[in-house]
């Protein structure tokens, strides 16, 4: 049984959708006005993370991640690149997706944009100032929070609290501070829209409320963001989906990623520390990256450096590695079986525990131990055990790739297998492995070190690990 924990009741909970099998999910989407960051991707990682293992239980999910493609932040960046903000932002969307492909992220079922949602904000702006819920003053609309009872659920804040804590925009009209805006009257050079109002265009928070209502409904299952987002962002949703339809909750389960920050600091252009997908991706894979996110819970923090990303690589490797060890395992009796099962067991009941990732991999580390240990298993569940391990790390979005040596590799390999007078059966790179560990039990290490050396010069690499070796592709 899965359960997710639920940052409004601050408990976890049992996962149970509105809709039998159903699940309706929302996801905080990027504001496009630069390269993606580290940050950014740690969050979608996350996300997409949970997406995969809900379709895995057979939940049939619906995704959804909106695209700010207006903002504040968009049109000052505009103007100081003399560019259109509507461009810059589109140029910017690009590159995002563009990014969470590269970092093996599933394309969500939609990507509702700000600017395709006027009609459905407009609405629903409208809905809330005939409701009570909203005021107008001279092209600007604003929603009142003093009307509302319970302001600050999520975060668990009085209305005093939220006030030192958020950044209010000052302006004299509004009836009370912490009022924020649904509808920005149009200054010019801002990219603007007809409304009841005038011209202008929409504040940040309504937009969620809008599309989400129009992807998945007035009531739907999970929504998400990173931590940075409950306090005002989601409360604000919150106000507006709640006091334009009455009804209670709009979301039944809240998820919220923890922050990722460089070496102990918050990542900033002015540190120096700021980190692009780009650039992470030129000097490691998406699967180490990956990695590093699943060693952690979602919800904890990540202290992110080179140092740990290397850490990650390596031990990715041990596991893929185990996957490639247990191919060689002759036909017979062991253990194996019992093994799979336990872990298969392992690794789902630390997923249904709130996604916990870090425990799921620890119960793939314990298998791939034992499993080192062995030598035979019957040939139908090491199969499965190969298949196991790829399949939870796909889970993980970690791509395993057949290991295939290219015809050309082959034909030097066979060279090789020639010289030193090995006979070949089936693979040519299983056969040359096998005679050089015969060499090596007769202690002929010079023959077995030539051969090594040989087949490193063709890009293949061989690793001694415990009593058996492995080998890897390097370069090909
Ligand atoms: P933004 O484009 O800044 O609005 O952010 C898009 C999403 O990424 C939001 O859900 C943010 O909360 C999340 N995010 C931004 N920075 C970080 C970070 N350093 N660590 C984790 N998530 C982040
Ligand atoms: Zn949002």
């Amino acid at each position: 049984m899965l359960r997710i924990y639920n940052t409004l009741t601050r408990r976890k909970e049992k996962f149970v959708p509105r809709e039998g099998k159903k699940v309706g999910m929302y996801v905080c989407g990027p504001t496009v006005y630069d390269y993606p960051h580290i940050g950014h991707a740690r969050t979608y990682v996350a996300f997409d993370i949970i997406v995969r293992y809900l379709r895995f239980k057979d939940y049939d999910v619906k995704y959804v991640v909106n695209i700010t493609n207006v903002d504040d932040k968009i049109i000052k960046r505009a103007n100081e690149a003399g560019e259109e903000p509507l461009k810059l932002a589109d140029r910017f969307e690009k590159i995002f997706f563009e990014d969470m492909q590269a970092l093996g992220i599933e394309k969500a079922d939609a990507y509702p944009r700000v600017t395709e949602h006027i009609p459905e904000i407009v609405a629903l702006v409208r809905k809330l100032i005939e409701n009570g819920c909203a005021y107008e003053i001279e092209g600007d609309v604003y929603y009142s929070v003093e009307k509302v009872g319970k302001y600050g659920a999520l975060s668990r804040q009085s209305l005093k609290e939220m006030m030192a804590g958020a950044r209010i925009e000052v302006d004299e009209r509004k009836r009370y501070p912490m009022d924020f805006a649904l509808w920005k009257k149009a200054k010019p050079g801002e990219p603007s829209w007809q409304s009841p109002w005038g011209r202008g265009r929409p504040g940040w928070h309504i937009e969620c409320s809008a599309m989400l209502m129009k992807h998945l409904g007035e009531q739907f299952d999970i929504h998400g963001g990173a931590v940075d987002l409950i306090s005002p962002h989601h409360e604000n949703e919150i106000l507006q989906s709640e006091g334009a339809t009455g009804k209670k909750p709009f979301v039944k389960y809240w998820l919220h990623t923890g922050f990722l920050k460089v070496e102990g600091e918050k990542m900033s252009k002015s540190l120096g520390n700021f980190i692009t997908v780009r650039e992470l991706l030129q000097k490691y894979d998406s699967n180490s990256f990956r990695f590093l996110v699943v060693s952690a819970h979602y919800r904890s923090p990540i202290d992110f450096s080179y140092g740990s990303l290397e850490k990650s690589k390596k031990s990715l490797e041990r596991l893929l590695n185990t996957a490639e060890f247990v191919k060689t395992f002759k036909e017979g009796q062991s253990n194996l079986g019992n093994l799979l099962k336990k872990a298969r067991k392992e690794f789902e009941a630390a997923m249904d525990d709130d996604f916990n990732t870090p425990q799921a991999l620890a119960a793939l580390f314990d298998f791939s131990k034992e499993v080192r240990k062995l030598k035979c298993g019957s040939r139908e569940v090491v199969a499965q055990t190969s298949d196991f391990l790829k399949s939870a790390l796909n889970i993980f979005g970690i791509l395993v790739r057949e290991k295939e040596i290219p015809g050309e590799a082959k034909r030097k390999l066979t060279e090789v297998a020639k010289k030193f007078g090995i006979r070949v059966e089936g693979e040519v790179i299983e056969s040359i492995v096998k005679a050089r560990e015969e060499l090596r039990k007769k202690k002929d290490y010079k023959t077995s070190d030539e051969i090594r050396a040989e087949l490193q010069k063709i890009g293949i690499l061989l690793e001694n690990e415990e009593e058996k070796t492995v080998w890897k592709i390097i370069s090909l």
